[in-house]
């Protein structure tokens, strides 16, 4: 009998994967240029000419717009700030409640918070992991301004179902893309199918600059309200004729001649990262065909995933044991990736903990310390463990979440991943009489 790595074993895997590095001499002879010209970043907080930012900048917002066919977009230094931008904008302010989901990362919920509005969660959907429709709507009320969409994992939201929510009730529609650059609804990008959408240029995304983010919107309106909170906008608002003022108070959100140089090199590699991860995902299901009560997650019909992650459905009752010790066995036949030895196998039990379970809303602490703005919610307004059933179900039991498919992966590295979840279910017997 084989003896599984987690009870003494020989493990199926001792080296590292490879690492996923995507700069070659393209970003480093661009930044070679933006360093050795003096001028690391143009934007000027007044109004000027330079209010807009410098030429890389410039060129970046316009090569994003054409790839993704919409009409602006308006970078800045994180989706996070991407994601505050789009909520001032939307002329969100205290009281206020925005639906969200519980199942992303914190920013896509949290965002609301520093214009004292009040984030609301819905449940997800049972195959997609997106905003459930029947939910959403069940939980506005007439103080409800916005939905925040997220395509998790690098999925499309379920866009004709919400967006007919949010016309119904005149909401405004904030997609966080941030997993999801690439990903197609029909034959519309993903962070353009709502009314504004926030793209992510960090490290562990699709395409990176280190650190930045894009906010992209067909509305000429929304689009120079965001450049305006990006850069100060309290100090230009008089030349500017702004006559507007709620939300007014701006930030620095501005991106570097740097990053905005890398990015623009990043963008060019988006088409070819994304066909790879998607063979290796086709080739890493194929290999756990016929794994009885393990399945890959489904995929929306009429659009294109793009795969951040990587989601198989595990069933506890079908496998005979439970999810935890599965994964913990698995992991202990593999390695880390080189470049991000310190994060550890990525294989993992869930995503994230339900948002609304993060001491933030359990303790309803957020600005200042005493409970502002949650004191402006409505009484009726929950962050209690058994709100979003689908999600707790997902997150606690039933889902696994792996990177093996980003594209440093070839297929001999895939086999290896393959051949230890073969190994732990064949011989998962050893794991039962252990647990006894
Ligand atoms: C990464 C991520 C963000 C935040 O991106 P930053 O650029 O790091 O601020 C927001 N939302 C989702 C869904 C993400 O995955």
């Amino acid at each position: 009998m084989c003896k599984l790595a987690i009870n003494g074993g020989e493990k199926v895997r001792s080296k590292p994967f490879p690492g996923y590095n995507s700069m070659d001499s393209m970003e480093i002879d661009a930044t070679r240029r933006i360093i050795e010209s003096g001028v690391l970043s143009r934007f000027l907080g007044m109004w000027h000419d330079d209010f807009y930012g410098g030429e890389q900048v410039r060129s970046l917002e316009k090569e994003w717009a054409e790839y993704f066919n919409v009409k602006h977009a308006v970078c800045v230094n994180s989706a996070t700030s991407g994601l505050i931008a789009a909520v001032g904008a939307a002329g969100i302010g205290p009281g206020d409640e925005v639906i969200v989901s519980p199942y992303t990362m914190s920013a896509s919920a949290s965002c609301v918070l520093f214009y004292g509005a009040i984030p609301v969660f819905s449940d997800i959907e049972e195959e997609y992991y997106c905003l459930d429709p029947k939910s959403v709507e069940n939980l506005i009320s007439d103080r409800t301004k916005a939905i925040i969409v997220v395509d998790i994992f690098g999925q499309p939201y379920d866009k004709d179902r919400i967006n007919a929510i949010a016309k119904k009730h005149n909401l405004i529609v904030i997609e966080d893309a941030a997993q999801a650059p690439g990903a197609l609804y029909g034959n519309e990008f993903a962070g353009t199918l709502g009314d504004m959408g926030i793209f992510s240029l960090n490290y562990h995304k699709h395409i990176h600059s280190g650190e930045g983010g894009m906010v992209v919107t067909n509305n000429d309106k929304l689009a120079e309200r965001l450049k305006l909170i990006r850069n100060h906008a309290e100090s230009v608002v008089e030349k500017a004729e702004v006559n507007n003022l709620c939300n007014m108070v701006g930030f620095n959100f501005r991106m570097t001649e740097i990053e905005a140089t890398i990015a623009r090199e990043q963008l060019k590699k988006l088409s070819r990262d994304l066909d790879i991860r998607r063979a290796n995902v086709d080739y890493f299901e194929n290999g756990l065909k016929n794994m009885i009560g393990i399945t890959p997650m489904k995929v929306r019909e009429n659009t294109k995933h793009v795969y951040y992650q990587h989601i198989l459905e595990y069933n506890e009752d079908v496998v005979g044991i439970s999810r935890s010790v599965f994964v913990n066995a698995v992991r202990a036949e593999l390695m880390h990736f080189e470049l991000r030895e310190t994060e550890g196998v990525k294989l993992g039990e869930g995503y994230v903990k339900p948002l609304y379970l993060l001491p933030l809303f359990q303790n309803r602490i957020a600005i200042g310390k005493d409970g502002w703005p949650f004191t402006l919610a409505d009484k009726s307004i929950s962050y209690e463990l058994g709100i979003c059933p689908v999600c707790e179900k997902k997150h606690f039991t039933s889902l696994i979440a792996h990177e093996f498919i980003i594209p440093s992966m070839r297929k001999e590295d895939i086999d290896d991943v393959i051949k230890a979840f073969w190994k732990v279910y064949e011989n998962r017997n050893q794991l039962k009489l252990k647990d006894i």
